[in-house]
């Protein structure tokens, strides 16, 4: 029996998660997997309730599960918190404490959607693209760390640093993804700059070693940059650190039109995993009933893909959802002329429903 821990978090997160446990209950009855589902606390409303972002109680069960499946954290209401109590250090915290060091966010465009990207159709049709990103390590969590007043002026700093079996670690798991998919492993640094980056491409290379069979290149961030939004085609997978990857992700998110569309997956060593839209709390729209629950659902079929060993269960969700894009149901976020706007339920259950024909 697998053991999944959900994580609402705030806004729009216990919207799209309540939906997220129909879709489960769903896939039980429909593909004989049993699972059992805890319930926890993180970010701003575990900061109302317990105190502090990350509860002791959410951190032992997560440790139990198998797979966390997090909504989103953050909100208006606890951004004048003093940053150790504010919602995004609870998300630092369970990738920590998960040991979760593998960021896995795909940017695949479905057909269904190529107009909705503000890049010309051409450019972004059939995009399928992976960009792995190193969770744990990098400037996020260096040392020193801080800010200071020297000679009366005020001074902010951070640490970007790597060891090298950090860098071997995420880059392996590069070459393991590709290998899976194109064969093609970019890994994107800053070495003619930072010194940090120099030993990043050095490792790469020498782990590249061990992985003839997958081609690999390098590529400066701000090219990388350049040719996510000139030719994102020309990738596969993309491996590179923290601050890089955070940027680069969001960058490949806005090539496939909506950011409620896309899943990750954030990994440990021993294969357990974090799942979570890419998406925030959306403030401006939670309790409307406006929020696209389809991130979500696709970070789910991921959860059955990398933790639960259920490629078959993650392909029907997948499927489901290409049915019902085709249908023309569509959320206000990727909304088009001639198709028909739904609402977090109706979107929902229409997946639900098309799985369910399917099977
Ligand atoms: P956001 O992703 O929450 O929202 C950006 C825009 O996209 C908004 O207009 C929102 O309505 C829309 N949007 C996002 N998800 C949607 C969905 N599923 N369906 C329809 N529309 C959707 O980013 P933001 O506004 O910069 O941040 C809001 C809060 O979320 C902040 O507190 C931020 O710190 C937090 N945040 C959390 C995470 C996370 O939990 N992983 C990630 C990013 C931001």
């Amino acid at each position: 029996m697998s053991k999944i821990l959900a994580l609402p978090g705030d806004g729009i997160g216990s919207e799209i998660l309540d939906e997220a446990i129909k879709l489960i209950a769903a896939v039980e009855s429909l593909f004989g997997f049993q699972c059992e589902i805890e319930h926890g606390l993180i970010g701003g409303i575990a900061v109302d309730q317990v105190g502090k972002p990350l509860p002791d109680e959410t951190v032992k069960l997560a440790k139990q599960a198998d797979a966390v499946l997090l909504g989103a954290v953050g909100g208006p209401k606890w951004d004048t918190l003093e940053r150790h109590l504010r919602p995004e250090r609870g998300l630092l915290g369970i990738r920590a404490e998960l040991g979760l060091f593998a960021n896995l966010r795909p940017a695949i465009l479905f057909p269904q959607l190529a107009a909705a990207s503000t890049l010309k159709e051409e450019i972004v049709a059939g995009l399928d693209i992976l960009i792995i990103r190193e969770l744990t390590g990098g400037i996020y969590f260096g040392e020193p760390r801080g800010q200071k007043e020297v000679g009366g002026n005020r001074v902010g700093f951070n640490t970007m640093v790597y060891q090298e079996e950090e860098i071997a670690r995420i880059v392996q798991a590069g070459f393991d993804a590709a290998r899976k998919r194109g064969s093609r492993l970019c890994s994107v640094d800053k070495a003619n700059v930072l010194d940090v980056s120099g030993l990043w491409r050095e490792v790469a290379t020498e782990v590249g070693q061990e992985n003839p069979d997958v081609e690999l290149s390098h590529m400066y961030v701000d090219n990388a940059a350049m040719q996510l939004v000139r030719a994102p085609k020309q990738f596969d997978v993309m491996v590179t650190g923290n601050l890089f990857g955070d940027i680069l992700s969001d960058c490949a998110a806005m090539l496939t039109g909506s950011i409620g569309m896309l899943p990750s997956a954030s990994l440990n060593e021993s294969g357990a995993g974090m799942y979570e839209p890419v998406h925030g709390s959306a403030p401006d729209i939670a309790g409307t009933g406006k929020a696209n629950p389809l991130a979500t659902f696709l970070s789910a079929a991921m959860m059955f893909r990398y933790s639960l060993g259920r490629a078959d269960i993650a392909d029907a969700i997948d499927t489901a959802v290409g049915a019902v894009l085709d249908k023309g149901l569509r959320t206000g976020d990727i909304f088009s002329a001639g198709c028909r706007e739904v609402g977090t339920v109706e979107m929902s259950d229409a997946v639900i429903n098309a799985m369910r024909q399917a099977g």
